[in-house]
């Protein structure tokens, strides 16, 4: 019998912003029949070792090790997915490091500006949010404030306080895209430029030019499925990829029950990432190891 099988290629766990442990994300991708789960954590790799233990005691779901970095690009930020990275590689340890301690200075100054805007908020609550003091991000202090009651959605929380040009919000130092697309290469891994066309509104003549500039840095694919495309936007990345020779991939952004509305594998209900986008990063990794 041949019956195609679906795939995730972007998931958060604990070791971000997600609220499942990896282990809990394998658990799920069982559940719901997923051949092949990418687990890609914002600036981590910590959730690697239990995502993999946890894919191999079954043997149902073949577990990539990935990370999503985010970069700083032309006055706004581009995300980047590393996929089938050796999360073990020193260098690349030490970059994440290095970005997370970034990420705690700047979560320090919005818990200041925050309570600046009379908002009664905490390290220790973000601590017990998130679990531990490295993975804490923006959707933990919305979990928070819409707990205390002073909101009711999380975008209604990063429209008001958390997002770019909102009242408390903080920059933090970020790596460049070639930056991050060099150590994704250094750890053997494929660099993909993950969701280009997530809250813009010009976003045909974006994601034209900026993928060049990306293609200049060495990026290798892009994000073809993703849960809040349209129909016309995951045909404007896939025409992009097929345009300029790149690979794609594809996945929901799960992140558990810090996005309640997005499912593991099928996003709003609807996204479908078939096996052969899996298949296809194979065939490319396969052929790139007997070129070089
Ligand atoms: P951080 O890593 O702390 O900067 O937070 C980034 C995360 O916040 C993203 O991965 C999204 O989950 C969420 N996020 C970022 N921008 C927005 C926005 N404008 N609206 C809603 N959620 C957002
Ligand atoms: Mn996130
Ligand atoms: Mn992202
Ligand atoms: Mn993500």
């Amino acid at each position: 019998m041949n019956f195609e099988t679906f795939i995730d290629l972007h998931t958060h766990s604990n070791a971000s912003d997600g609220s499942f442990s990896p282990s809990q994300i394998i658990e799920l991708a069982e559940q719901k029949g997923l051949s092949v789960v990418a687990l890609t954590d914002h600036d981590s790799v910590n959730g690697i070792d239990e995502f993999i233990e946890a894919a191999s005691k079954k043997g149902l779901v073949t577990a990539v090790p990935g990370v999503e970095f985010s970069a700083s690009f032309q006055n706004t930020e581009v995300h980047i997915l590393g996929l089938f990275v050796d999360y073990k590689s020193e260098s690349l340890s030490k970059m994440l490091f290095e970005i997370r301690e970034n990420r705690k200075k700047r979560n320090l100054l919005i818990i200041e500006k925050l309570r600046a805007l009379n908002y009664e908020i905490n390290y220790d609550e973000l601590m017990a949010t998130a679990g531990n003091d490295c993975n804490i991000g923006r959707p933990h202090f919305a979990r928070i404030l819409i707990e205390k009651g002073y909101f009711t959605t999380v975008q209604e929380v990063f429209d008001k306080c958390l997002k770019r040009g909102a009242t408390a919000f903080c920059s933090r130092v970020l790596p460049k895209p070639r930056e991050a697309i060099d150590e994704i290469h250094k750890a053997g891994g494929l660099a993909f430029w993950a969701h280009p066309v997530f809250r813009r509104d010009d976003e045909k003549h974006y994601v034209r030019k900026a993928v060049k500039r990306l293609i200049s840095m060495g990026i290798d694919g892009i994000e073809a499925f993703y849960t809040s495309y349209t129909p016309e936007q995951h045909k404007l990345i896939y025409d992009t990829a097929i345009e300029n020779n790149l690979l794609v991939c594809g996945g929901s952004d799960f992140h558990g029950r810090n996005q309640p509305a997005i499912e593991l594998g099928t996003g709003f209900g609807t996204l479908k990432v078939p096996y052969s986008v899996y298949e296809n990063l194979m065939v490319h990794k396969a052929t790139a190891q007997v070129i070089t």
